[in-house]
């Protein structure tokens, strides 16, 4: 291609509208749009204004004709042993009679679709399904519990919710249809019906007659359905994605369509390096942004094969990915820093088992990727390693390096650069002044944001504006991340500005912590922070005051609270969000008005320096604090 990234770069900021023009054609549209930008609301973004164009169209339709044969989908499971591969007629098929299903059950453009499923087949087709009607999906990741699920279903309103009997996880058989059931009776607002997938994995699962469908038999009765597609108007949205902020209730990120098809097309040629007839193997969960966007949409809007694995990448032993790599030929692997942390403490000889040579890349997001772990992966693998930074909003990278564009030194630590459509700017936190090379500054997008990239809050424009682009004097998106950015223009990130943690590469909020485990009756108050975790990045760890401190006085006593605030948080939102440590203490170190110095004690349960304390109310406080995370003393 012969460009240099800066000039690609440039261009896309200086020339944004010729640029995105040009990418747009990689996508089919139905009716052409006019004006490329509508950029008259700031910072609303309207992309490919009056185009009409279908994701599950550009999915799968338009490559029937060249590459009908030519293997679309490939699954596998190490819980269930089940394997099975779908070619594009064939996923195109199946799409048709999930949609005609789901049309039979009244969804119609614009009506919400929840997706709860397992990493299975039937989930892709369901999301594609939504997709072909205009419907709009929003998966909600198996992991999360009754409490959390309900919140999204009463800020959703879907018609239809899809689920399985069961996920399974590391050999356990994990309820999906009895949390639907719990969650529906939480919920103000529940769906009229619940379509499952029964995988068989879950005998006792109930049915509530009139609003619980089997898909089996339903299927059956649509196995030659054609379900024209619906047209949208580029900017009408394809799906939401529920993630977490500072608040206790988490934010829909709301994606456009013809924005996202022609963003997340570009971004497989630039970034990804991949051809029409390549294979991508993304080991991330469909419930994530990245599941939505690099196991389903990319790899097929770009003609690719993907493929879906439900499983532990440990079991039934270390070598499995890379099995799966041997047998199924990726070029492209994406995956998070904590997974490869977690196979680096297995016996390498696992990946040597294996031929690994058809992988030219392998992606990582999610989370800092720190140096040894980079280092490990790429010299045992062979491949190159890219750390590529975004976030649910975004739906694809902000920083990364784009070989597809020009191969350019990396760094180790480092995402490198803005990815084309970004125009990045660091900023002082206090000052809104743009900081010199190696000062720590907030990592921030001046808009519009390029295609692709959220919308709105779904339901409230207010909340998308003032949470993201109200923090400095000029609008700017804020990521709420730090970062250094060094005399080269490589970026380090430095972790989160606000009360977000993250574990393993999913995002928490504190304060949805927080809120679960105070719903526990013996809980007065609590504080959750994220500490140092060597593999998963970062570890939730939570300090709980007692309504009755004479509860933990015992050894026992305290044992068994903490297991009670672990079932609670289980049992609200999910073991995702399960405290490793539970400190008991009888008061919380606040400021004078009241508010937690939740960075201090994060600071003592990692045993720093506390920082800056003059606003602190009760010096007891902080005591209580450091005696509760000192290492037991040896007996
Ligand atoms: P999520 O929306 O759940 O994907 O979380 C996004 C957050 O994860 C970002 O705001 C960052 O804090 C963090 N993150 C994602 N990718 C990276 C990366 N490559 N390096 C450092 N942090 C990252």
């Amino acid at each position: 291609m012969g460009d240099s990234y800066q000039a690609f770069h440039r261009r896309s900021i200086e020339d944004r509208e010729a640029f995105w023009a040009e990418q747009a054609r990689r996508i089919d549209w139905h009716k052409p749009f006019g004006p490329v930008l509508d950029y008259r609301r700031p910072p609303f973004a309207k992309w490919f204004v009056g185009g009409e164009t279908n994701l599950c169209h550009n999915a799968l339709d338009r490559h029937l004709a060249e590459r009908g044969e030519q293997p679309a989908l490939i699954y596998l499971s190490t819980e269930t042993g089940q394997q099975g591969s779908y070619t594009y007629r064939q996923l195109h098929a199946e799409v048709n009679r999930c949609a005609a299903v789901m049309q039979g059950l009244g969804v119609k453009k614009g009506d919400r679709v929840l997706v709860y499923m397992p990493m299975i087949a039937e989930a892709v087709f369901a999301i594609l399904a939504c997709a072909r009607l205009g419907a709009i999906h929003s998966v909600v990741f198996g992991g999360f519990a009754s409490h959390s699920l309900a919140a999204r279903i009463d800020d959703a309103r879907p018609k239809l919710m899809v689920t399985s009997d069961a996920g399974m996880r590391g050999g356990k058989v994990i309820p999906y249809k009895h949390l639907v059931d719990e969650a529906i009776r939480l919920s103000a607002t529940p769906p009229e019906k619940v379509l499952i997938c029964n995988r068989g994995l879950d005998p006792g699962m109930s049915w509530v007659a009139g609003r619980d469908l089997d898909y089996a038999p339903l299927r059956e009765a649509h196995l030659n359905a054609q379900v024209p597609v619906a047209w949208l108007e580029s900017s009408e949205p394809s799906y939401i994605l529920y993630t977490s902020g500072t608040t206790g209730k988490p934010k829909g990120v709301q994606r456009d369509t013809g924005g996202h098809a022609v963003a997340l097309a570009a971004s497989m040629e630039y970034i990804f390096c991949c051809d029409p007839g390549d294979t991508m193997f993304c080991t991330s969960d469909i419930g994530w942004a990245v599941g939505h966007s690099y196991i389903i949409y990319g790899p097929l809007l770009r003609g690719m094969t993907t493929v879906m694995y439900e499983g532990l990448p440990i079991q039934p032993d270390p070598g499995i990915w890379w099995r799966i790599v041997e047998q199924h030929r990726p070029k492209v692997m994406f995956s998070s820093p904590t997974a490869v942390r977690v196979l680096k403490k297995q016996d390498p000889a696992y990946l040597k088992q294996y031929d690994v040579g058809s992988l030219r890349y392998l992606f990582l997001a999610g989370e800092p990727l720190d140096e040894p772990t980079a280092r490990w992966i790429s010299q045992e693998l062979g491949v190159e390693v890219i750390d590529n930074y975004w976030q649910t909003e975004t739906g694809w990278p902000i920083l990364a390096a784009t070989p597809g564009i020009e191969k350019l030194p990396r760094k180790f630590g480092s995402p490198s650069f803005p990815v084309y459509g970004y125009d990045m700017r660091l900023l002082h936190e206090q000052t809104g002044e743009p900081v010199g090379a190696n000062e720590r500054g907030v990592v921030t997008i001046v808009p519009p944001l390029p295609p692709g990239c959220m919308t709105t809050v779904w339901g409230d424009d207010e909340r998308f504006v003032q949470t993201y682009f109200s923090g400095f004097r000029q609008q700017v998106y804020s990521t709420f991340d730090w970062a250094t950015r060094d005399a080269d223009g490589y970026y380090f990130i430095l972790g989160r500005t606000d009360d977000v943690i993250n574990v393993a590469g999913h995002r928490l909020g504190t304060r949805e912590i927080e809120e679960a485990i105070s719903t526990h009756p013996a809980v007065a108050e609590a504080a959750v922070v994220g500490t140092r975790d060597p593999v998963k990045g970062q570890a939730v760890t939570a300090f709980v005051v007692l309504k009755d401190a004479t509860q933990t006085q015992t050894e026992a006593g305290a044992a068994a609270m903490e297991k009670a605030v672990m079932a609670t948080v289980d049992e609200q939102l999910g073991a995702i969000a399960r405290p490793a440590q539970v400190h008991f203490i009888t008061l919380l170190p606040k400021t004078r008005s009241g508010k937690v110095l939740r960075r201090s004690l994060q600071a003592l349960a990692e045993r720093r320096d506390p920082g800056d304390l003059t606003t602190l109310d009760d010096p007891t406080a902080l005591e209580q604090v450091r005696a509760a995370v000192a290492p037991p003393r040896k007996k």
